[in-house]
């Protein structure tokens, strides 16, 4: 039984072998083998001279024009990240806290963002809302503290670049030197464990988020870089 699957294995094997030659062979049929009849200056020839000019401009300008669409795309995607990632800090993704914290933990590495660092100071800013001295964000200013460059923002075109320049640089400003955040007596960094935004408590959190943005970093380009910038 066994030797008759064997020799049935081994005539459907040189069947197919049979089959694939024939195929090739019909395939190489259709191979011109003779020289054509015009040469590669023939070519070369046929084509419209200005396909041969380089121009440096015209493509530049092309990339430029279709670039804000590609930010745009993209922006639709990630939105959907930026969104679900801090639900996860809220304890809003799921039931269950462990799920939560991978998700979020994941998400925000992608978002270049220390999650637990975020996580810890985000809560603060919820129970503390709209507090002069304790909301860790949007705090508003008492008179004597706002800076007195501040008189020359308030005018229309200076408010413009305010906002433009919020929505471009204030998120990672914010995240690395507290821009924006709770006025502390020495500098604060959600990268650093030993600054005041945090407690006690919650400085082993700190150096855990810092690895997975450094991870992060390192992976990104690297990963780009091998398996190709377009996918
Ligand atoms: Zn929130």
């Amino acid at each position: 039984m066994c030797v008759n699957i064997k020799s049935k294995s081994v005539v459907g094997a040189a069947d197919s072998d049979n089959k694939g030659m024939s195929a090739l062979r019909s395939d190489l049929h259709h191979v011109p083998r003779e020289k054509p009849p015009f040469t590669l200056g023939d070519l070369k020839r046929a084509i419209p001279p200005h396909c041969f000019r380089h121009s440096l401009l015209r493509p530049m300008a092309r990339r430029l024009a279709a670039w804000p669409s590609y930010f745009f795309l993209q922006g639709c995607l990630l939105i959907g990240v930026r969104v679900i990632a801090p639900e996860c800090g809220h304890g809003a993704f799921g039931d269950h806290r462990l799920v939560n914290d991978a998700v979020g933990f994941l998400l925000h590495m992608a978002l270049l963002v220390p999650y637990f660092s975020r996580k810890d100071s985000h809560c603060r800013h919820h129970a503390n809302t709209s507090s002069l001295d304790r909301d860790e964000v949007f705090a508003p200013c008492p008179k004597e503290k706002v800076r007195w460059y501040y008189r020359w923002f308030n005018n229309p075109p200076a408010r413009v670049f305010t906002i433009v320049a919020v929505l471009l640089a204030d998120w990672p400003f914010y995240v690395s030197v507290n821009a924006s955040g709770r006025l502390y007596d020495r500098f604060a960094s959600h990268f650093n464990s030993f600054c005041e935004i945090f407690s006690d408590g919650e400085r082993v959190h700190v150096p855990v988020s810092d690895l997975a943005v450094m991870v992060a970093t390192y992976a990104s380009p690297t990963t780009s870089r091998r398996k190709g910038y377009y996918g």
